[in-house]
């Protein structure tokens, strides 16, 4: 094991927990994490390393319109990339190494975050404003390095009407239970990733078994955590219509959907400039025959499938309001 230490960040006290976890690991102090990060060097799939650095400009970035809740929203980081594989994911695109990055400058970012939670009730906006914080990488499943959840759960909840969503395909969830000794919190909600094993086991390597995430879910609901269920990318793989209807029975049987905190589903969705970014790196995927370009420039699966599946969730689910991103 490589880690990668930015100068700046050798005195926080996370760089020192997580040094000191890999006690063997070796070390290589550096300037700035994109010296490596923006960097392609070495087999990377050979030699697993991480990245700790300062985030020097923590930046909360507005969402754009029609994602997810309504209302402001931003999304932030605290981490960088992804061990899990899936082949659609955009940050693969993006990102030119696989190392994760994780930035231990926690106070500077929720310095950010107040500051951004006050200008906008300064404004007299009394919504709920959404943080976003899984965008970058999946922090559940790095958790056990980040300690993010011990960190930003318990931020949020001085704040009212505002909601943290975290994100993951991991079922990961020791940390989330004992960041508040088994007592659910109100401001974070955990959601869940959720495709049918078939997609999983072709496209979204190295996650979470489908059932292992339905354990997760259901530990988390039946102690009444905010639990969430996201469904995306939806995938018309041959024979999804019967697929999909098949796996969303099954989570009406296993799941109390009447605890859901919330469900979201979406298309497979590129920009057109992502999109080619993506083919690039993936010529032979399969995933280029699921979508088309649209008038928007927009890169996702056609509308009419698309209606199809939001028709499946709302006779599957009929008591719960589904969100849309970008329809
Ligand atoms: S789990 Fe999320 S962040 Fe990680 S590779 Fe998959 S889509 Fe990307």
């Amino acid at each position: 094991m490589l880690i990668y230490v930015e100068k700046k960040a050798e005195n926080y006290e996370l760089t020192k927990e997580i040094l000191n976890k890999f006690s063997d690991a070796q070390i290589l102090w550096i300037d700035h994490y994109k010296n490596i990060f923006d960097k392609k060097i070495g087999n990377q799939k050979l030699t697993p390393a991480i990245i700790i650095a300062k985030d020097e400009h923590p930046n909360l970035l507005s969402v754009p319109n029609n994602y997810w809740y309504p209302g402001k929203s931003f999304f932030f980081r605290t981490s960088l990339n992804c061990v899990f594989d899936c082949e659609y994911c955009y940050l693969k695109g993006n990102f030119k190494t696989q190392y994760p990055v994780i930035f231990v400058n926690y106070e500077d970012i929720q310095n950010e975050i107040t500051n951004k939670i006050h200008e906008i009730r300064n404004e007299w906006y009394q919504w709920q404003i959404t943080l976003y914080a899984s965008n970058y990488s999946d922090i559940q499943w790095l958790d056990s390095l980040s300690w993010f959840n011990n960190s930003f759960i318990p931020f949020v909840e001085q704040f009212d009407n505002v909601l943290m969503e975290s994100r993951t395909k991991s079922a990961n969830i020791d940390s989330i239970l004992t960041v508040n000794n088994w007592i659910p919190f109100k401001n974070t909600e955990i959601s869940f990733s959720l495709n049918p094993e078939k997609i999983i086991s072709t496209f979204e390597k190295w996650t979470a078994p489908l059932q292992a995430r339905i354990k997760a879910i259901n530990t988390l609901v039946d102690k009444w955590y905010k639990v969430g269920l996201r469904f995306l990318p939806l995938l018309p793989i041959d024979n999804y219509e019967k697929i999909y209807e098949e796996f969303l029975n099954k989570l009406r049987w296993e799941i109390d959907i009447k605890k859901i905190h919330s469900i979201f589903i979406a298309s497979l969705i590129y920009n057109q400039w992502d999109f080619k970014t993506m083919q690039k790196k993936n010529p032979n995927s399969q995933l280029w025959n699921f979508v088309k370009l649209h008038d928007n420039w927009l890169v996702k699966i056609p509308d009419e499938i698309f209606q199809k599946f939001s028709d499946l969730f709302k006779k599957t689910f009929p008591e719960k309001e589904i969100y849309y991103d970008f329809v």
